[in-house]
């Protein structure tokens, strides 16, 4: 296909989910009458409304120093809208900035500091997610939280607004676009830990790219999204492993997405897919645009990063859980339309993205409650169980999924509901691919 079709087709990977999530239901057990008999026509008009709505991505025509807005009026407008609401004056930028992987000077006596707390590291804790999911747990009181970004300046600066309680955190450099800033990091750490286990690995951080005509690469000659999402966090976790090995109940958690779920695609309405192929691009390393051998698409490039996260947690788990007792789980927060994870969308889209997904979809989810739950895997006694892929039973009123035990249609995701067991999709449970996914990212990552 074309270029400029493909990027024509090419919408948003949360609601590409959420039409997942719809042919999903025409593919399992018979549901009730009304909602059978609903099924084809709202799904129709929900995946004509998600591609009216969605499908024309910016094509990165200008040059990427050039952003179309200025980050202030974004703030300025995002403030004025949100006055009283949760939500920080520090507007996620709009860009994203090139890899910095300058060194940190470690910081030292954080054995003191921490106490008896519990240690937690997240990543892209400087925004969305990883913002609220780290404040939810520093205001928790058990948990000292290091706040794991690429840039440290603006990472201190938010968390002070966000109100991160008194020496509840840290902020520690992690550019993820660089294998040498994730062994600085980890040396940063023990540096600070000193001896103490570290209790929770958060894996949070992600890049979207869908607009960027070419490729970006890391510093290690891998396409940005694989590297940041998926290879430097497997880096970071086997790093880590003997860390949270020492810990009396560790947890490593990646954030997964239902974007992975492509499995359930009817009719090849949903585009592009996950498919990560016979991962030829991945096992040729460095220089490869795609993990599949193809060329460079940035919305499939983030599905096929989330893939591999989800799977990287099933084969931690089969791998490491019995001999280590980490528990290993993934989860999809629901979908949180205003988090930077959209910064290369337009404007417009960043407008109505979050009203669509609240009242067409009610799949969204604020970033706060989306914090909230990323805090409950971390926290939660119940989530000890290793290997799970957790979700909530939220008003995902159109993207719900039957559930012939429960006789009722359970969302995965939106606002409010109980956490559940998701189930990982069968093209992210294929052992086989997981097992040589794990080992070629062992060697992408030279180990
Ligand atoms: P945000 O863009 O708000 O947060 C992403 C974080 O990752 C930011 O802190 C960002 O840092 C950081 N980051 C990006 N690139 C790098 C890098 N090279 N090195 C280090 N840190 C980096 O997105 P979300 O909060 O939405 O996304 C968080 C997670 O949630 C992701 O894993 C995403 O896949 C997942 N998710 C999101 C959904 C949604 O609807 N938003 C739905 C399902 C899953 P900086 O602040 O410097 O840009």
């Amino acid at each position: 296909m074309p270029d400029t079709c493909r990027r024509v087709a090419e919408s948003n990977p949360e609601i590409e989910a959420a039409k997942e999530r719809i042919s999903a239901r025409a593919t399992m057990a018979p549901i009730s009458s009304r909602r059978s008999a609903l099924a084809p026509p709202r799904f129709l008009l929900l995946a004509a409304t998600a591609n009216a709505l969605l499908a024309p991505a910016r094509v990165a025509t200008a040059p990427r120093t050039a952003p179309l807005f200025s980050t202030k009026s974004l703030y300025d407008k995002t403030v004025e809208r949100k006055a009283g609401q949760e939500k920080l004056k520090v507007a996620p930028e709009l860009e994203s900035p090139p890899v910095d992987s300058t060194p940190e000077a470690p910081k030292v006596n954080g054995g003191i500091v921490i106490g008896t707390r519990k240690l937690v590291v997240v990543t892209g804790a400087s925004s969305g997610l990883g913002l609220y999911g780290a404040l939810s747990l520093a205001k928790k009181g058990g948990y000292y939280v290091i706040l794991a970004c690429r840039n440290t300046e603006r990472a201190n600066r938010i968390a002070k607004e966000a109100g991160f309680p008194k020496n509840s955190y840290t902020v520690m450099k992690l550019e993820l676009g660089s294998y040498k800033s994730v062994e600085n990091f980890v040396y940063n750490l023990r540096a600070f830990k000193g001896p103490r286990p570290l209790d929770r690995l958060v894996c949070n951080a992600a890049v979207y790219l869908p607009a960027d005509p070419k490729p970006r690469f890391t510093e290690d000659g891998f396409e940005m999204t694989m590297g940041v999402n998926h290879l430097s966090h497997f880096l970071l976790i086997q790093k880590l492993l003997k860390d949270l090995k020492g810990a009396s109940d560790p947890r490593c958690i990646i954030v997964g997405s239902i974007t992975g779920n492509s499995n359930t695609i009817a009719g090849g309405l949903v585009y592009p897919r996950a498919d990560l192929g016979d991962l030829s691009g991945l096992k040729a390393g460095a220089g490869a645009e795609m993990a599949d051998g193809g060329s460079f698409f940035g919305a499939k490039a983030y599905k096929d990063s989330k893939v591999c996260n989800m799977m990287t947690v099933q084969e931690l788990h089969r791998r490491f859980h019995d001999e280590t007792g980490i528990t290993f789980s993934s989860l999809y927060p629901g979908c949180i339309a205003e988090t930077g994870l959209f910064r290369e969308k337009r404007g417009w889209f960043r407008t109505i993205f979050p009203v669509f997904m609240k009242y067409v979809t009610g799949g969204y989810v604020s970033e706060k409650e989306a914090g909230d739950r990323l805090a409950q895997v971390v926290d939660d006694a119940k989530c000890e169980k290793s290997g799970v892929y957790w979700s909530w039973n939220g008003n995902a009123q159109q993207v719900g999924l039957y559930d012939p035990a429960a006789k009722e249609v359970r969302g995965a995701g939106g606002s409010g509901g109980e956490i559940f067991e998701n189930q990982y999709a069968p093209s992210t449970q294929d052992a086989n691919t997981a097992k040589e996914m794990y080992d070629v990212s062992m060697q992408a990552v030279g180990l």
